[in-house]
């Protein structure tokens, strides 16, 4: 039964977001009985998927893996053409989950909130939206992904570029057509690795400016055949189950060697068959690889003599070889064909390291006093990670206080799920949680059914109120950090550190113990009566109690 009756201006919980956490929560919540409304910013659901849909856009895990358990018909029936999902492959799914289960129907699209502010009085969220409709909530959850808000640096002379400009994740509906034109891709994480090989082919003339050079690994991707597609359907539930115990919510071949410990020819042989393979796989060689500098070289050694053995100019080799941070702690790129493209005669790589890009002119760009030509320029730049999305919303808790003021110094959580004075707000794979370090459709599933859960619990014992408490909240941001700088991850300039945003403080914001070990904890938690979370029964319970 609802705890609200779900009337237009009330109802028991506000999702923010359509994506997959979003669609997942709406059909948990909803087959709860809890009353529950999403808004969602874009035209459709697919969150990342609706947005991203740059050429070459592709998942960088497996398709049999990168898709929900929860429901055995629907991993029975689907099928999935390539073993890593290209980003329409992937939106259509999201589109036949929303339709298969009725999702649409509590979906309100292009609609934002703007604002939700905790009433302490009514022991509700009062949440506000572009729209400018106005609805109360007992809980707010906000299921806004962690790569969603696209960032474009503040170049001067931006607003004078005469030709167009796209963002990759913000990407057209209906494609961009640049036959005969020359562009611009200014950015070589992963959206620009796996965008540019593509461009190259439509385009007339490429021009990649990189200020830091990033390890890419080959997809290896290809169709996948019955054969294989059966290995997983007949065995899911199993194979679903180990997933959810593994460190990154990935099944994959591991080996409990340390680099170090073997011979130049095993190391060799190792790096050289999961190259092969294809895909992240390739930092589970040794177990050592993201801890130890020394192990964490060898592969990074391996990385850049494939690097100068695929591109035939030595000098744009080097320049395309990473040298100042460990492999895998900026976030491990994917890609078909990458290298390979600077070997083209429509390519050219500018290193913008040491001299940035000084100007955005209305013809182009100019670099160390060097002008450029372009009819387009494609921002590759990246996101405002973890938190961004957030801040956009006008988020206050308990007393005015303001999530962004809270988090000045860097996010704030227990268990990556909910903050202190921000009663029922819950956050799907918020900072502090496994989320961006791990395949997210599990880290969605495991948050997804904890926060249905704990709903649940608060309804059966009739309690109104929910969060951390100061010091499980202060446990849980320290041990985040121990556990991170036990790591190489901090020796990175990466958005898991909020590096690329001018400003944001340097705090590593996933937490890297581990999915399943993250699981237990939370488990845990809940066998211990919410270990480290207060509630609040409210007047009529207390009333009652009296
Ligand atoms: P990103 O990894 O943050 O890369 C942004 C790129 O823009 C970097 O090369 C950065 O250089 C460059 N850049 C930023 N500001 C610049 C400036 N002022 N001048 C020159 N270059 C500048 O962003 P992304 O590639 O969009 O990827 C973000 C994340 O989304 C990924 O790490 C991944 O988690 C996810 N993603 C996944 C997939 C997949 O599944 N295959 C695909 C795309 C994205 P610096 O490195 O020097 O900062």
């Amino acid at each position: 039964m609802s705890i609200n009756q779900g009337t237009a201006s009330t109802v028991d919980a506000v999702i923010v977001g359509a994506g997959f956490s979003g669609l997942y929560l709406l059909h948990r919540l909803r087959g709860l009985g809890f009353s529950t409304r999403v808004f969602e910013a874009g035209g459709d659901v697919g969150g990342t998927w609706y947005w991203n849909r740059y050429p070459g856009c592709r998942c960088d895990v497996e398709s049999l893996q990168y898709s929900y358990s929860f429901s055995e018909e629907l991993q029975q029936e689907r099928n999935w053409p390539e073993r890593f999902s290209a980003q329409p492959d992937i939106l259509k799914y999201a589109n036949h989950v929303a339709d298969r289960f009725d999702l649409r129907r509590d979906i309100q699209f292009e609609t934002t909130v703007t604002r939700a502010h905790f009433d302490a009085a009514r022991r509700r969220w009062s949440v506000e939206t572009d729209t400018g409709e106005n609805i109360a909530a007992r809980f707010l959850i906000m299921a806004t992904g962690c790569i969603s808000t696209a960032q474009i640096p503040d170049f001067d002379g931006l607003s004078d570029f005469a030709g167009e400009t796209y963002h990759t994740g913000n990407w057209p509906h209906e494609g961009v057509d640049f036959t005969g034109r020359r562009i611009a891709v200014i950015g070589t994480g992963s959206s620009g690795i796996q965008a540019i090989p593509v461009l190259a082919t439509q385009a007339e003339h490429v021009t990649v400016f990189q200020r830091t050079p990033n390890y890419s690994l080959p997809c290896q991707n290809g169709p996948i055949t019955d054969e294989y597609a059966r290995s997983w359907k007949d065995n899911y539930a199993a194979l679903r189950e180990e997933q959810r115990h593994t460190a990154k919510g990935n099944i994959r071949e591991l080996n409990n060697e340390s680099a170090l410990a073997v011979t130049q020819e095993r190391r060799a042989e190792m790096y050289q068959k999961r190259w092969a393979i294809g895909g992240a796989g390739f930092l589970s060689s040794f177990n050592d690889l993201l801890v130890d500098r020394a192990a964490n070289e060898t592969a990074a050694e391996f990385v850049r003599t494939q690097i100068r053995s695929i591109v035939r100019h030595p000098a744009t080799a080097e320049l395309l070889v990473a040298k100042d941070y460990p492999i895998g702690t900026k976030r491990i790129c994917i890609d078909s064909g990458y290298f390979e493209t600077f070997n083209r005669d429509n390519v050219a790589l500018v290193d913008v390291a040491d001299t940035p890009i000084e100007r955005i002119t209305p013809g182009g760009l100019v670099v160390d006093g060097r002008s450029f030509e372009f009819d387009a320029i494609v921002f590759a730049t990246g996101f405002d990670a973890m938190t961004g999305t957030l801040f956009k919303v006008d988020i206050q808790g308990r007393g005015g206080a303001t999530l962004r003021d809270k988090w000045a110094a860097g996010p704030r959580t227990y268990l990556g799920l909910m903050t202190r004075d921000f009663p029922n707000l819950f956050m799907i794979t918020g900072p502090g949680s496994p989320s961006v370090l791990s395949n997210m459709m599990v880290s969605i599933e495991q948050h997804v059914d904890w926060v249905t859960e704990s709903l649940v619990h608060m309804r059966a014992e009739n309690l109104e109120l929910m969060e951390p408490t100061l010091k499980a909240e202060d446990d849980w941001v320290e041990h985040v950090n121990v556990v991170a700088h036990k790591t190489l991850f901090p020796l990175a300039a990466s958005w898991y550190m909020g590096a690329n945003i001018p400003g944001k403080p340097r705090i590593f914001m996933p937490y890297i113990g581990g999915v399943g070990t993250y699981r237990s904890i939370c488990e845990a938690v809940v066998a211990d009566g919410y270990r480290g979370f207060a509630f609040d029964a409210g007047a009529a319970r207390v009333a009652a109690a009296e």
